[in-house]
């Protein structure tokens, strides 16, 4: 009998930590799930419902895993797609640039350079001068806003 409770316990601790740790940390640091699901797995957050889509503060747009600095709001533009949009990021090295082949056609998938956090893609109907939308979730990013 003793050993049965003794099994039980083991049970009930392993399935707690597993869920309460593992799922929602990025990169060290735990997130909301929904943030986790963008930067870790890829999802696309549903547009018109993040921080950022229609933000126009001045500042700077930061990784939410790791504070790599990656847009600038003088590169940021009202797109009308619903998420974050610029046509330049503030450092290239910054953010990485794959190819992704996921919803049966090739895309340019953007990640953060330093955590590998996921952050949107690359599309080529940008504004001048450079043509490019780098189409953000929100939920990969924090703000920073200018000191005045
Ligand atoms: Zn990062």
């Amino acid at each position: 009998m003793k050993l049965y409770l003794f099994g039980i316990t083991i049970l009930l601790a392993c399935s707690c930590s597993g869920q309460v740790n593992d799922d929602n940390v990025y990169n060290g640091r735990a997130l909301p799930e929904n943030i986790c699901r963008v930067v870790k797995d890829g999802a696309t957050e549903r547009p018109f419902t993040g921080e950022f889509w229609n933000h126009k503060e001045e500042g700077v747009y930061i990784c939410v895993a790791c504070d790599n600095p990656l847009f600038t709001s003088d590169h940021k533009y009202a797109s009308g797609s619903g998420w974050p949009s610029y046509y330049d990021v503030l450092n290239d090295g910054n953010v990485l640039k794959k190819d992704d082949y996921n919803l049966g056609m090739r895309r340019i998938e953007i990640q953060c350079s330093s955590c590998k956090a996921h952050l949107g893609h690359l599309f080529n109907d940008g504004p001048k001068p450079t043509g490019m939308r780098y189409c953000v979730n929100s939920a990969s990013l924090k703000f920073k806003a200018k000191k005045k």
